[in-house]
């Protein structure tokens, strides 16, 4: 049987999108990541193209009908008449919104490792729609859109970065961003206060 592979070797994927850059909020991104403990092993500029941000939301073959479904749900929740019932439809415009926003101008694509790392940065990273994400979060913090401005001006949410969902969602977003030798194993001093089991190399 394979070896379980340690909590602190999980990765995910981190994107700032163009938005994110545009406002000035790389650095601030990267630092609360930083401040989590958490290791940057990959970081680049990306200028995406319309091909691959398609690629990247359907990495996962139910990401179309899952989004749809969220999203009807979404408008009926708040007493209001979908734009279609077919989850399909309503996929096929929010992918036509995200690829021209996505392909709007460079983004920042970033691999990030450490225990939990997925839920722990989607936790920084906060909900999905800024108006709702939590005070402390990135969303939350740093930019104010709706789904009731996007969709009344038709185009894709501002909500400054991308992280995986989930580990499964990570392992396909990583390759699909990076190729194997740009990421890089090494190891972070920081680690040892973090993982170290008997925390026995402080002293002299
Ligand atoms: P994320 O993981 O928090 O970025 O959100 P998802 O993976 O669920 O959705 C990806 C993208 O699809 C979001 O960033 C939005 O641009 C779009 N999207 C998701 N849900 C909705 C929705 O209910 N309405 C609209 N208009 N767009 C949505
Ligand atoms: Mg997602």
């Amino acid at each position: 049987m394979a070896e379980k592979q340690h909590l602190s070797k999980e990765r995910t994927l981190v994107m700032v999108k163009p938005d994110g850059v545009q406002r000035g909020l790389i650095g601030e991104i990267i630092k609360r990541h930083e401040s989590l403990g958490f290791k940057l092993v990959a970081i680049k500029t990306v200028m995406p193209t319309e091909k691959h941000i398609e690629e990247h939301y359907t990495l996962d073959p139910e990401w179309r009908k899952v989004t749809g479904e969220k999203t009807i749900a979404g408008y009926k929740s708040k007493g209001m008449t979908p734009p279609s019932n077919d989850p399909f439809e309503i996929t096929d415009n929010i992918l036509k919104c995200l690829k021209k926003y996505m392909t709007s101008g460079p983004a920042i694509a970033m691999v990030w490792q450490g225990a939990h790392v997925v839920k722990m940065v989607r936790k920084i990273v906060g909900g999905t729609e800024p108006l709702t994400s939590d005070v402390g979060t990135i969303r939350g913090d740093y930019v104010m859109d709706s789904y009731e401005m996007s969709d009344n001006d038709g185009r894709a949410i501002r909500n400054l970065i991308h992280a995986s969902g989930s580990v499964e969602e990570a392992a396909m977003e990583i390759p699909h961003w990076f190729d194997e030798k740009e990421l890089i194993d090494y190891r972070l001093v920081g680690e040892q206060i973090l993982y170290d089991v008997n925390l026995d190399g402080i002293m002299e």
